[in-house]
This record gives C-alpha cells, structure tokens and sequence, in this order.
C-alpha cells in the first residue's frame, strides 16, 4: 500500500556525516530517485492535495523532483536559480543563511501574474529558502498555495520561517 512504498522510500533516504563541512549531517535522495517505485510513489504525494498551476522547484535537487511533479500533473515548471546562471533574471532575492547569505533567482518571462504555484524542494532545514522562494513567487504576482518536500529536519524548526503557509512534509527526522 501507499504508506508502505512511502516509508520504503524513507529508508532509501542517505545519511552522509560531515558533508559538505564538518558536523553537518547530509540528506542526501539520490537513492530514492534511483528506484523506480521510490521515485513515482515520492513524486505522486508531493503533488497531492495541492491545487496548482505551476510547479516552483529549487535549485538543484528541486528541479528533479519538481519537474517530475510539474510532468506528473500536467503542468509547467520554473526553476530558481542560484546566482550567475540565468541568462535573463525577473528578480533576486538575497537571504541568511547560518553562516553567511544566499541568494534565488527568478527567470525572465517564467512565472505568470494569478498562476497558483507549489514550490517543490527536497530538504526542510532553517526554512530560509523556502522563505525566499515564497517571496519571488509573490512578488511576481503568482499566488504560492504551498511548498512540499520530501524530508523535514525537525530540530531545525524550519517551520517557523514559513509558519502561515501550506508546507508538507513527507518525511520527517
Ligand atoms: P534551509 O534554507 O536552511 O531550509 O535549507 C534548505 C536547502 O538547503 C534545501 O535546498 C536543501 O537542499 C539544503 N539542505 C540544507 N540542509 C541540508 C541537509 N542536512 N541535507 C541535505 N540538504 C540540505
């Protein structure tokens, strides 16, 4: 059944010690994308029970899952980008990060004023970016009915960046 295949997704789900710097612990879905059920089985509920037009995916592991998504419920896909990528930029939006900033592009001519966009990403840490995601959504006059992702790092308390928004969680650690 479809907790079943869900929480054999979760077990594909790697936990890498130390990367990209000492102490942080990496989630890493390579794996999940890897198999085949793991992949559609994730990529079906994280459309689910959100209305959209519009998929929102982030940079980069947000577009494999958010294109996915985008294909899945027929509808298009809009990538943001990390900075110095995109050939023509609508807007940017710089943000914190725990040590340091960060920084989301929207492409040109990509996201259309009334559209209903779900952002897609796979890891909910500090809720930074998808803070920041909402925001180039918005101010692109697009209405952001929610974000959904595959893994929630609850000690992190991501939710509280984005605590009057529709976030769905797959999993959560
Ligand atoms: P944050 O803005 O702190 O919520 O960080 C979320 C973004 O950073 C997502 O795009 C994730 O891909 C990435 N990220 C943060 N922490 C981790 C982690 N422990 N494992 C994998 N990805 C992470």
């Amino acid at each position: 059944d479809l907790d079943a295949e869900l929480g054999r997704a979760a077990g594909l789900v790697r936990e890498v010690p130390d990367f990209p710097e000492p102490g942080v612990l990496f989630r890493d879905i390579g794996p999940v994308l890897a198999d085949r059920d793991a992949f559609r089985v994730v990529v079906d509920a994280l459309g689910r029970s959100h209305t959209f037009d519009v998929v929102v995916g982030i940079e980069a592991r947000g577009f494999l899952l958010g294109a996915a998504v985008a294909h899945a419920y027929g509808t298009g896909f809009v990538g943001l980008r990390k900075p110095g990528k995109l050939p023509a930029v609508a807007d940017r939006v710089d943000y914190a990060l725990e040590y340091g900033t960060a920084a989301l592009e929207l492409p040109a001519e990509s996201l259309i004023a009334g559209q209903r966009a779900l952002v897609v990403d796979d890891v909910l840490a500090t809720g930074g970016t998808l803070a920041a995601s909402r925001k180039l959504v918005e101010r692109a006059g697009a209405e952001a009915v929610g974000a959904s992702l595959v893994l929630e790092l609850s000690p992190l308390d991501g939710r509280q960046a984005v605590s009057d928004w529709n976030v769905r969680t797959l999993f959560t650690t």
